[in-house]
């Protein structure tokens, strides 16, 4: 079958192993972008050191391995790109729509009018690096249409909202790194689990910036726990037993509203699964779901 112009990706931070929840991210975007013909793509957000766990990068690997999510091309590492994520910064210094920013989120919202007081906003006081940078938002109310939530209207409140580009620690920001390398790796399409829908809006104005096109976004639902928190890291949720990964491809098909035929309900391996999944795929069934929960037989953590 001939390749579409379609670009998907996965883009797990290595702050743990997957789990049940990251597998279906996994999953959904794969099989978006294998029902459009299209590439797909692995790159390891390794861009936050403090938060991240040895060996998980690995870890992730081997499991989308097991799962048989193969990519189209080897893994990109955001860690390796940090030049790149300084240069853009340095474009957007130049332009001057980004601004030096000493000041907590807690310090911004505890007092709206600290961002004109401080002094360094205003330049009344002269900032020596490690410096925070912050884009220049500038409106309060993005809309954009999501492959499979519809019709989307984000708000913030600028200059208290304004995000983080390059963090004082030297560090580039999850927002500067996603949007360089959607946009560097030719990314068509975004989908990715539905806690991203709000950064969303940081990233169309980042992309509006830079003058680039963004992709299109697609939010699938996340998995809650009882108490309808996401399933993550945070909350302990299980890794993956790779030993069961036809049993853990098959609950994350259920959710995303993929009925299996019989046979491969009790047998099968993840190809076979696969294979008959990216034949069944449809954004539809998920459309205006936030967020799923687990069948209460497969217990995989809170
Ligand atoms: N690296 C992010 C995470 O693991 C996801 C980034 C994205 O898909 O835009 O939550």
């Amino acid at each position: 079958m001939s390749r579409s112009a379609y670009r998907g990706r996965f883009a797990p931070s290595p702050t743990g192993r997957l789990h049940m929840g990251s597998l279906l991210a996994a999953v959904a975007s794969y099989l978006d972008a294998r029902a459009h013909q299209g590439f797909w793509h692995i790159r390891i957000e390794d861009i936050d050191p403090p938060r991240e766990q040895a060996g998980a990068s690995t870890a992730i690997l081997e499991a989308l391995a097991v799962h048989q999510l193969h990519a189209d091309a080897e893994p990109t590492f955001q860690s390796q790109r940090l030049a790149r994520y300084a240069s853009l910064c340095e474009r957007l210094k130049a332009a001057d729509l980004v601004y030096a920013c000493p000041c907590s989120r807690k310090q911004l919202a505890h007092n709206a009018s600290h961002r004109n007081d401080c002094g360094y906003h205003s330049g009344q006081q002269t900032w020596q690096e490690p410096i925070a940078w912050r884009l220049r938002q500038g409106q309060p109310q993005r809309h954009f249409c999501d492959g499979i939530q519809g019709s989307t209207t984000l708000q913030r409140d600028p200059p208290l909202d304004d995000c983080i580009l390059f963090r004082k620690e030297g560090l580039p920001s999850y927002t500067l790194a996603v949007v360089a390398d959607d946009h560097e790796e030719g990314i068509t399409h975004v989908v990715r689990g539905a806690d991203l829908i709000d950064p969303t809006f940081d990233q169309l104005a980042l992309y509006e910036a830079l003058g680039w096109e963004p992709p299109v976004f697609c939010h699938v639902p996340v998995i809650n726990n009882d108490q309808g928190q996401k399933m993550s890291k945070q909350n302990l949720a299980k890794p993956l037993d790779n030993g069961l990964a036809a049993d853990n491809l098959r609950t994350v098909l259920q959710l995303l509203g993929i009925t299996l035929p019989p046979p491969l309900k009790r047998s099968g391996n993840p190809s076979n699964i696969l294979e008959f999944a990216i034949g069944a795929w449809s954004r539809q069934p998920l459309a205006g779901k936030l967020g799923v929960r687990l069948p209460t037989e497969t217990c995989q953590g809170s």
